[in-house]
């Protein structure tokens, strides 16, 4: 249920689920590696840490506060970007046609002989280079307001979805968990010092949960 989602933090390395009988755990894959350097939780029982996980979802989950409360922040900031970069896109399209004038004043300047072909040549090396720099700079701020705009779309994703999952956490499958993981960006640390760290994309009010499973050999 946890597959890939916990990472030793002394190795840099995502646990592996390993199942023996009836009884599930997970296991850092290099447990002795660095140099001497071992894993302080190398072993994690399966159903205690899903147990723990679970419930802090759920509590993030059947408190529509929390989740508003973020979203309402987050819709917030990206209501800010999304106006600062498209005044910027405003901003580029009138220096744009700015370069354009200046261009067609510099072949009228041509043919009336008022500048001479080599400051012609000059002025036009400026204008078409600032054109190939408005040119650039369009195409990286629309990359910026894709990317923000996508992540507004996660964000009302994750309102419906906690709808959706909140009347049924009792009887989540395992695929549902995993989808509510996903949507959540759980992940579970293991520090150097051996705490166990859950981390979400939704910090919940009180102090990150943090405990320590003795690892078994
Ligand atoms: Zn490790």
């Amino acid at each position: 249920m946890l597959r890939s989602l916990i990472v030793c933090d002394t190795h840099h390395r995502r646990y592996q689920g390993h199942a023996h009988r009836t009884k599930w755990f997970y296991q850092c894959p290099a447990p002795y590696d660095l140099g001497g350097n071992p894993c302080p939780t190398p072993c994690l029982l399966g159903p205690e840490l899903e147990d723990r996980v679970k419930a802090i979802c759920r509590e993030v989950l059947s408190t529509p506060d929390i989740i508003e409360q973020e979203i309402h922040q987050r819709v917030g900031q990206v209501e800010a970007t999304v106006e600062s970069l498209q005044r910027s896109l405003a901003s580029l399209d009138k220096k744009e046609a700015r370069n354009r004038d200046t261009e067609a004043n510099l072949v009228m300047d041509k043919a009336t002989g008022k500048a001479s072909p080599e400051a012609y040549e000059r002025c036009l090396a400026l204008v078409k280079a600032e054109r190939i720099w408005i040119s650039e700079e369009r195409q990286r701020l629309q990359a910026q307001l894709d990317t923000v705009q996508q992540g507004e779309a996660t964000l009302l994703g994750l309102a419906q979805m906690r709808e959706r999952l909140a009347a049924k956490l009792d009887s989540a499958a395992t695929e549902d968990w995993r989808l509510i993981f996903s949507a959540l960006a759980v992940e579970v640390h293991v520090s150097e010092r051996g705490a166990i760290e859950v981390a979400l994309a939704i910090p919940i009010e009180k102090s990150p949960i943090v405990f320590t499973t003795p690892g078994s050999h």
